[in-house]
């Protein structure tokens, strides 16, 4: 039997998530993501779907980050009227998350003198046609093709979406990675592996990357927390609200009960970040075996003596201009909107303070910006000088690296048979020279046929 994978989006840059699966009988999409760059929400979002959102019979979500889910309620908007499958979890933290994406595209949209790309009743049809499923539960999708659900290990409740087809006692297999974590989330599970794929469709944002030695990154923390302290400063960490945030929080707590740094009150600034908190608080079940149990011992690990949630930009002022040693966790994680940028105007130009960057910074980003050594950037049309430390940290990256990727496809191979090689790797999700020399090194190492495919490119496979 024959498919095409057609690359809608995610393929040649690491955002807008979007491929379709066409098996002749059924049109599945993995993933609707928005595309997010300089600004968080580009233009292009405003795009035509290049496919008729009423023929898709079935999406497949991997997770709940904006890049995958952005542009559901959009699909929905135009005609989808198919299931939506996920986790409980993706599903739980998705909606939040829409709400404030739609929020985002409303401002935007104002700018660019559109109409907002959804509304409300767009995202209450989207959950209405949301359905979550459990890891490892056979969802048969009908035309002989049916998907499971691997622990991806990037975000709570995140997936590899692994498709089946049986065809004359023969089953093909390809699988979707989503995005994949790197095992150093303090909270999630590690990864599971799709063995014995036939193709996989995976992620590359770190593709050319070797991650530093992360074992001493809660000392590396706790070094950067405690000297900015002692200068009287801020510690401003740009953080996504779903997983960086938590793991962040959940670090710092531990820091605070060891009495390892200096009490200090510690701000999230992010109503966001806070309901993305009780979403990962009400589905325990998907955090890794020893937090589940530290849970059940009645531990609260996102709790702490003088950690605030601060809930409007009144307030948000107020943190700013209070004196003293505080931390600051703010969205949004690349500096390209939110309530961080309103700190970033005021603490880059202080020398006590530090901006501690802590995730992925896109290219053309404010963050990247900082991270490239900038020394004047540009704040909504104002110039900003910068002398506060600027700190990275990648201990917390919530993706493999490069290394880690290629271990990856190996295990995936090391399972094939001569009757079900692994016969392809498709590479995307990753800036092109990440894809590439993943692609490259695939090739080299594992002697396993890899291609990164570029925008609207399809490939037809034997499934
Ligand atoms: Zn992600």
């Amino acid at each position: 039997m024959q498919s095409n994978i057609i690359f809608y989006g995610g393929a040649g840059s690491v955002t807008g998530s979007n491929f379709l699966l066409d098996t002749g009988g059924k049109k599945i999409l993995v993933d609707c993501g928005l595309f997010q760059g300089k600004h968080s929400f580009e233009d292009s979002n405003w795009d035509a779907f290049q496919f008729n959102p009423a023929d898709i019979s079935v999406l497949i979500n991997t997770h709940a980050h904006i890049d995958h889910i952005g542009r559901i309620p959009k699909l929905v908007h135009d005609g989808f009227r198919g299931k939506i499958i996920s986790t409980e979890a993706t599903k739980a933290i998705a909606e939040p998350l829409l709400f404030d994406a739609m929020d985002l595209s409303a401002r935007t949209a104002e700018h660019i003198g559109k109409a907002p790309l959804y509304s409300e009743q767009d995202i209450a049809q989207a959950m209405s046609q949301w359905e979550a499923v459990p890891y490892h539960q056979k969802v048969d999708l009908g035309d002989g093709v049916s998907v499971e659900l691997y622990d991806a290990g990037h975000i709570l409740g995140s997936a590899i979406a692994v498709f089946r087809r049986e065809d004359a006692g023969q089953v093909r297999t390809v699988a979707f990675t989503g995005d994949l974590g790197g095992g150093n989330s303090p909270l999630l599970p590690p990864v599971e592996i799709p063995a014995g794929a036939n193709y996989v469709v995976m992620e590359s944002v770190y593709g050319d990357r070797t991650r530093e030695d992360d074992s001493h990154r809660r000392d590396q923390l706790e070094k950067i927390i405690t000297e900015t302290a002692a200068r009287g400063g801020t510690i401003l960490i740009p953080a996504f609200s779903t997983e960086r945030t938590q793991d962040i929080l959940f670090e710092i707590r531990s820091l605070v009960l060891e009495k390892k740094i200096p009490t200090m009150p510690v701000y999230i600034d992010s109503p966001l970040a806070e309901k993305v908190t009780a979403a990962y608080l009400a589905h325990p079940q998907y955090f890794s075996e020893e937090i589940q149990a530290r849970i059940k011992s009645g531990e609260h690990i996102f709790s702490f003596p003088d950690l605030h949630f601060v809930h409007d930009v009144h307030e948000s002022e107020r943190v700013r201009q209070q004196s003293g040693a505080k931390i600051l966790i703010a969205g949004s994680g690349m500096s390209n909107g939110g309530r961080v940028v309103a700190h970033e105007r005021e603490i880059l130009s202080d020398e006590q303070s530090t901006l501690l960057i802590v995730g992925y910074q896109a290219a053309g980003s404010l963050g990247r910006k900082l991270v490239d050594g900038n020394k004047k950037v540009e704040i909504k049309s104002e110039e900003v000088s910068v002398r506060c430390h600027i700190e990275e940290m990648y201990g917390y990256s919530a993706h493999m690296d490069g290394e880690q990727l290629l271990e990856f496809v190996n295990q995936v191979a090391a399972a094939a048979t001569d009757a079900a090689p692994l016969k392809q790797v498709f590479v995307v999700m990753g800036e092109p020279a990440a894809s590439g020399f993943l692609v490259q090194r695939i090739r080299d190492y594992l002697a396993v046929r890899a291609t990164a495919p570029e925008q609207n490119e399809s490939a037809t496979i034997d499934f």
